[in-house]
């Protein structure tokens, strides 16, 4: 994969490698010659997912006494969309090279000259700096410098749901574009059915559907996609003060998830969409620089606003104490689990010497990563061996994720885990079984993935020391 200058980034390439040689990610469709935008995650990619899930929900939902969690459906109201300004404004933009038909998007063509653009400019700016830059322009595919004017493309993706006209792309219905709208349709509904009171959030782990026209950088810009999402509801006098609280906390759970600070960036939006109040990004040091990873979004109260406008229904909240109506404002904090398991596997990726051996190590925390131990017989041919290492894991994967191995020699057992990010191998050997050293029975050797290191325990302590690491 070649960076912004077009060389090769080495990183990324071990990186996109590894997700394929050890079943964490699979180009979506691939025995059909892949579908662009969307990708699979695999046998160890989707252990990884639920455990970044899980530590977001963890974070927002059950340490948040005030936030609670939603699931809402991906299809909603044609008219939600209008509401929010997706159906207008939703867009890229977009051009396409006269000489082979590629189409790009222009602000990504106008950011490896060095220029700026954004799609919240109108097209006639984007136009008057593309025009500017035009002759130093070249076709990512074909290299010709020849372009059509630029214009806009609508991201959201359509579909007949429910519509069995011979032609539904007159009244389509809408994948979701992006989670928070359900949250704000069920604003009411929680408020109603629970006993919340402002300020508080709703949380939500979704899939979205955008229409990029170039996908790109794996999985970093998807067209099918998974957003995890908290809309807080606060007083129109309190929504800069939740924002500051929310801004440093969304930093702050980074560094508990082992990202070393260096890594991360802010970065202010250059344009506000007009009712916003704020916007920062936190950015993260990829393979190919800095991009957006979360949005921490101060969004007033336009959303509430435009759903009582378009649905009849009024979305404000009544003070319990003051007896004051009002619309509440809203504090967004917005990031993607794809490009969080992108940072996660750019952030704890290594490559080191073990042994005097080079290997490939994931240093996922232990709460990240997808098998938490394996147990390996020492030998896959004595039964012995082989049915106390099956006791013991069984007895292990109640507790956590475990997987069994007795393919191959140790070391390759070792550096097959390794590069899946298990924190620890456990294997059984004669010395388990007591029958030369009586002191040494229902012991095993724990090895740590880090350093390498062995150190005999006893079988009956092993739970103990795994909930122990982190
Ligand atoms: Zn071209």
């Amino acid at each position: 994969m070649a960076n912004q200058k077009g060389e090769v980034n080495e990183k990324m390439e071990a990186i996109i490698s590894l997700c394929k040689r050890r079943g964490f990610i699979y180009q979506g469709s691939e025995i059909y010659g892949g579908f662009p935008g969307t990708y699979d995650y695999g046998p160890y990619g989707v252990e990884l997912a639920n455990n970044i899930k899980a530590a977001w929900w963890r974070a927002m939902v059950q340490m948040e006494e005030n936030i609670v969690g939603l699931d809402s459906a991906i299809f909603t109201h044609p008219k939600v969309w209008e509401a929010s300004g997706h159906v207008s404004g939703f867009s890229d933009p977009l051009v396409e090279c006269k000489a082979c038909h590629t189409r790009s998007r222009a602000d990504h063509l106008l950011e490896a000259v060095g220029a700026f653009a954004d799609e919240k400019m109108s097209v006639e700016e984007i136009n008057k700096i593309f025009d500017t830059h035009r002759k130093d322009i070249t076709c990512p595919k074909c290299g010709k410098k020849d372009f059509t004017e630029v214009r806009t493309f609508n991201l959201l993706v359509q579909s007949n749901l429910g519509n069995f006209s011979g032609d539904w792309t007159k009244e389509p219905t809408y994948l979701r574009g992006e989670t928070c709208q359900g949250i704000y349709l069920n604003f009411k509904n929680v408020l109603d059915t629970t006993r919340v009171k402002v300020p508080f959030g709703i949380a939500q782990i979704g899939k979205a559907f955008r229409n990029e026209i170039a996908p790109r950088q794996f999985i970093f810009r998807l067209r099918e996609l998974t957003q995890m999402e908290m809309q807080m509801f606060v007083t129109p006098e309190d929504e800069m003060r939740f924002y500051e609280i929310w801004r440093a906390k969304r930093w702050q759970y980074y560094l508990d998830l082992g990202f070393k600070e260096e890594n991360l960036k802010w970065h202010q939006h250059e344009n506000l969409v007009f009712y916003a109040k704020a916007a920062w990004d936190i950015e993260y040091n990829y393979p190919f620089g800095f991009k957006e990873m979360e949005g921490v979004h101060a969004r007033g109260d336009y959303d509430l606003t435009q759903h009582s406008k378009y649905s009849g229904v009024e979305l404000s909240y009544l003070d319990p104490q003051s007896n004051e109506k009002y619309i509440p404002h809203i504090v967004e904090t917005s990031v993607g689990l794809d490009r969080t398991f992108l940072a996660v596997m750019t952030e704890f990726y290594a490559e080191d010497d073990l042994g005097g051996e080079k290997r490939i190590v994931m240093k996922f925390p232990t709460k990240l990563a997808p098998i938490k131990v394996a147990v390996f017989p020492l030998l896959k041919n004595k039964p012995e061996l082989v049915a106390k290492a099956r006791e013991v894991y069984g007895m292990l994967k109640k507790e956590m994720r475990v997987e069994f191995d007795d393919n191959g020699n140790i070391g390759k057992r070792y550096r097959r885990q390794d590069e899946i990010g298990t924190p620890f191998c456990v294997t059984i050997d004669f010395d388990t079984l007591g029958e030369e050293k009586p002191e040494l029975k229902d012991t095993v050797t724990l090895r740590n993935r880090d350093t390498g290191a062995q150190e005999r325990i006893a079988i009956s302590e092993l739970v103990k020391r795994m909930a122990s690491h982190n």
